[in-house]
């Protein structure tokens, strides 16, 4: 960690240490305890951030609630497609309905959709009842903004372009006790032209490896037995470090850290995946045998517009060399439907891709203008109706071959680690095997969090019933 970061994490303490001592004062006031929601949209990056957020919150000494009707309420966003700010706007009418109930709840805004300068002309305009906005550059900066939005009355709004700091060790409150997201790097520099992350999230910026493996340790420590390595782009880890190792090494160096049982990472580029990544995932068996490789489209055209800097031939290439090499990884995709220019041909060679790489799953999303990036500027704007009839047959194809992979492991005995009670039969468990796939099995809570073999006894399309072995 640089020496200017960790100054920093101990002046965000010193404003936790502020803003508890104002809140105390508060709960006086309200004759009682205030209570804190933070809602999180989006990636598992935002879901990790989201956990410092009420790590810092819950240090400041506000209760965590998940009900919104609350005197603190964060939302973390996204703004990857347009209807997530449709998403929020949306919501915000409903917590100005609660404030004016409560007169002195705090609404704060952050995340990606907060770094687009037309978002937060709109909020500062039409949403004056928001109390606080700041974006993902500064989100360490949430206790020093704290102490601010506790002391004084009128919208805070702090964004930042861009940032070089990596500020580690502030409070976490996880999810989850077994398993963890770990970041490893922040931001992108692949500008794909659909993508408004490069623009909102900023340069990349790798974190030093013993900060990682500093951080794996003590998760393993606090009972985590799976991590997941988070990136917008994790095979081009390192590019900003000196001597740093590479993706491929830095994974097996988390996979030796003693406790940790399961690493898996997200999200890789076929452009950037090496052949050294293929052979540490081949013989190393704490790697989960799932690899999520984003294709996008099937042609080379368009692959060429979105700037992703692989062809359709270069891609199967590196799919099918993985299949060939690790035969029970599971390869799960994304398919974008409806990017400018795009025609029957292109949809043809998307189809075709699918149809022999076969998947074991893939999100499929319909093209989303997103101002700020170039495609939204691109003249040639498909037909809806093209993109509906084009998604269909995309959507028919991929859970056609999702389920022929997916019954391959029926009758198989396989390693699940052990996740919840079964929402809607308490009589089961849901467990997730290396390969990403769910099982539900007969068992209580108190398996919760270990890795036990399971007979997978029915395939029932895209989950698992099975039995302890
Ligand atoms: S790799 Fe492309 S799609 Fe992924 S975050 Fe970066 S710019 Fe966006």
């Amino acid at each position: 960690m640089r020496q200017e970061d960790r100054k920093e994490t101990e002046i965000q303490i010193e404003y936790i240490k502020k803003a508890a001592a104002l809140l105390s004062e508060k709960e006086t006031e309200a004759g009682r305890k205030l209570r804190a929601c933070v809602v999180t949209f989006g990636c598992q990056m935002n879901a990790r951030d989201s956990e410092k957020l009420i790590g810092i919150l819950e240090q400041v000494g506000y209760e965590i609630t998940e009900d919104e009707n609350a005197d603190f309420v964060l939302y973390n966003t996204c703004t990857v497609r347009e209807n997530a700010n449709l998403k929020v706007y949306g919501r915000l009418g409903v917590l100005n309905g609660y404030k004016k109930k409560n007169p002195g709840m705090k609404i704060a805004l952050c995340g990606c959709m907060m770094q687009e300068p037309q978002v937060v002309e709109k909020l500062r305009t039409s949403y004056r009842f928001v109390d606080l906005i700041f974006g993902t550059h500064n989100l360490y900066k949430f206790p020093e903004l704290l102490v601010s939005v506790l002391s004084q009355e009128g919208t805070i709004i702090d964004i930042w372009d861009k940032t070089d700091r990596i500020v580690e060790d502030l409070p976490v409150k996880r999810k989850y006790s077994y398993k963890s997201g770990l970041n490893i790097m922040f931001g992108c520099d692949n500008f794909c032209t659909y993508c408004i992350v490069p623009y909102v999230r900023g340069r990349e910026r790798s974190r030093e490896p013993e900060d990682i493996l500093a951080e794996a340790k003590s998760l393993a420590q606090d009972g985590c037995k799976e991590l997941m390595l988070l990136g917008q782009n994790v095979n081009s880890y390192g590019k900003n470090l000196e001597n740093a190792p590479s993706f491929a090494q830095l994974l097996e160096m988390v996979c030796n850290v003693e406790g940790i049982e399961r690493v898996r990472f997200m999200t890789s580029h076929p452009k950037d995946l090496s052949d050294e990544l293929i052979q540490v995932m081949k013989r190393n068996p704490k790697i989960c045998r799932h690899l999520h490789l984003p294709l996008q489209s099937g042609s080379t055209e368009i692959l060429r517009r979105m700037n992703r800097r692989y062809t359709k031939e270069q891609y199967l290439e590196l799919a099918l060399k993985i299949r060939r090499e690790i035969p029970d990884l599971s390869i799960t995709t994304d398919i974008i439907v409806g990017f400018p220019g795009e025609t029957e041909s292109d949809i043809e060679d998307t189809l075709d891709v699918i149809r022999q790489v076969r998947f074991d799953n893939a999100f499929t999303f319909i093209y989303s203008k997103r101002s700020g990036t170039p495609a939204a500027s691109y003249e040639d704007q498909v037909s809806e109706e093209f993109i509906s009839a084009q998604f269909d047959r995309v959507l028919k194809l991929v859970q056609e071959t999702a389920r022929e992979q997916a019954g391959k492991y029926e009758g198989l005995t396989m390693d699940a680690l052990i996740e919840e009670v079964n929402e809607s039969d308490p009589t089961l468990v849901t467990g997730r095997l290396s390969n990403n796939c769910l099982v539900h099995l007969p068992g209580d809570a108190s398996l919760i969090g270990s890795i036990i073999p399971v007979f997978l006894r029915e395939c029932k399309g895209f989950y698992y019933l099975g039995e302890r072995k």
